[in-house]
């Protein structure tokens, strides 16, 4: 089960935080749509409130009034497989100690069955990766301390110490038990988590934890920094603690690349940029790495937009919209079957027939998965009188499944691992298609010397994932062409 999800935690007594935090996760809503969920603490009792659903749909304002607490924090949830059920809502929650913890993920983990089997969990127990974190948390956690006050911070604290050097995989984990939020990044750092502060720079009155800085911003809290991968923060009355958990040799920055592609908010701080302008600049790079004469450059709405924008400026070729989007639909993608895809990007996306007819288009989106939205979109733009379509990319060809949170299909039902580009272009119906090239992709970011995961991209995986079992076709070869895999040969257990 692979998640990609939002997180947020605030510590901020006085202050309505089961508010804040809903706040919190709605801006984090684009992270997961399939549950919610937030743990508050009063400083007595930890009171969890998950369920299936959007952020607007579980909580209602009685909801949040009746959780009153100084801490509190949130979740949104993506699974992919289409097992979405409430028991891997999340936060989970362990009953331990005086009060309990709670925990929630954004990530995926890559020995899971090892941590459960650590955990002495049955496989039938084994909901989530996060279920087999928590348990081996729970299970560090002093259940019969003499003295009722050391069920505090240096425990859970002590706990994860212990637990996370043996944890491998993405994670950006935020906790909380009854007076302590704690928040950590794996030592890649593949996903986000930024920190946050209420209140005036001398006089802080409460701090914030969150996958993306726009959570912050809808709250009125500043900015303060990205947590840095492999760093434990831990912030209760007397402020913010900050520890590396692992030695500098295991402390290799890999942020997700895809987070800069599509996954994250355009007004989202990565790496110090605003993802909008990498994803502005991408175009301009795009135009000048793939030029083509046509009339009109318009975007895929609402990722494919700034990199089409950056197009046009660089081309000098006017900017346009051709399609309309019903804001009132969410993700096409992890629908069960290809008619319901296709179904489902009709009912998203409409042409704007007058503004296509007769054209020769240059059409920018951020990334091919398999096709069918590309397709589909391709299809309706012929349809409307459309002269010419040339295809233009801002990510290099999707070729290798993610291990590392965010949802992708098998690695056979991956356009650009099956087929050549000619083969694409046919496929797709298109004049002509170019992707912006690795190179360029990362001088967009323009963030010299820190790292990336580019797995998806690349095959490279910087950490060993599980020996790769397509469910089709049984365990897979790497491709003819593909860059050696060292990763995937690893024969760790299956999933
Ligand atoms: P596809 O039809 O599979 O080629 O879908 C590609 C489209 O889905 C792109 O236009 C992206 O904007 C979007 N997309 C890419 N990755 C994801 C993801 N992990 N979850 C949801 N949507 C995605």
């Amino acid at each position: 089960m692979k998640e990609a999800c939002g997180v947020f935690g605030v510590y901020a007594p006085g202050r309505a935080v089961a508010q804040l935090t809903f706040d919190g996760i709605y801006a984090l809503q684009h992270r997961g749509q399939e549950s919610a969920g937030m743990a508050v603490s009063d400083g007595e009792t930890i009171t969890v409130v998950k369920d299936m659903g959007l952020v607007t749909a579980v909580f209602d304002e009685r909801t949040l009034s009746s959780l009153p607490g100084h801490l509190a924090i949130g979740h949104t949830r993506y699974s992919t497989h289409g097992s979405s059920d409430w028991a891997a809502a999340q936060p989970v929650y362990r009953p331990v100690g005086r009060s309990g913890f709670a925990l929630g993920h954004n990530g995926n983990l890559t020995n899971t069955t090892e941590l459960a089997e650590q955990a002495g969990m049955l496989p039938g127990m084994v909901g989530t990766d996060s279920d087999a974190v928590a348990e081996l948390v729970a299970r560090e956690y002093p259940l019969d301390s003499p003295d009722p006050d050391a069920v505090a911070v240096d425990d859970l604290r002590d706990a994860l110490r212990v637990v996370l050097p043996g944890v491998k995989g993405a994670f950006s984990f935020v906790l909380l038990d009854a007076n302590h939020l704690y928040g950590v990044r794996d030592p890649q750092g593949f996903r986000p988590l930024c920190l946050g502060r209420l209140g005036p720079v001398d006089r802080p009155e409460g701090w914030v934890l969150a996958s993306e800085s726009p959570a912050l911003d809808v709250i009125g809290a500043a900015f303060v920094r990205e947590l840095e991968p492999g760093e434990l923060v831990v912030i209760d009355e007397t402020g913010v603690h900050s520890e590396q958990l692992y030695p500098p040799e295991q402390v290799e920055p890999h942020l997700c690349i895809f987070e800069f592609v599509y996954f994250a908010r355009p007004d989202s701080k990565l790496y110090g940029r605003e993802v909008h302008g990498t994803r502005r600049r991408m175009g301009e790079l795009l135009a000048e790495q793939a030029p083509v004469d046509a009339d009109l450059v318009m975007g895929v709405p609402d990722s494919g937009v700034p990199a089409a924008e950056g197009y046009a400026r660089q081309s000098g070729i006017p900017y346009g919209q051709g399609l309309v989007k019903n804001r009132y639909i969410g993700r096409t993608f992890i629908d069960p079957d290809q008619q319901a895809r296709m179904n489902a990007v009709r009912r998203k996306l409409n042409p704007l027939r007058d503004n296509i007819a007769g054209k020769r288009l240059i059409v920018v989106d951020d990334s091919i998965v398999r096709g069918t939205t590309t397709q589909a979109i391709v299809g309706m733009l012929r349809d409307s009188g459309a002269a010419e379509v040339h295809l233009r990319i801002s990510s290099p060809p999707f070729q290798w499944p993610c291990f590392y949170g965010i949802d992708t299909p098998n690695r056979d039902e991956l356009l650009a691992a099956t087929k050549s580009l000619p083969e694409i272009e046919r496929f797709l119906g298109v004049d002509s298609l170019a992707y912006i090239t690795i190179e360029n992709l990362k001088a967009a970011i323009d963030t010299p010397g820190a790292g990336f995961c580019d797995a998806c991209l690349t095959g490279r995986y910087p950490v060993p994932v599980p020996v790769f079992i397509n469910r089709t076709s049984g365990p897979e070869e790497a491709p003819h062409g593909a860059p050696p895999v060292v990763a995937l040969q690893a024969a760790l257990p299956g999933v």
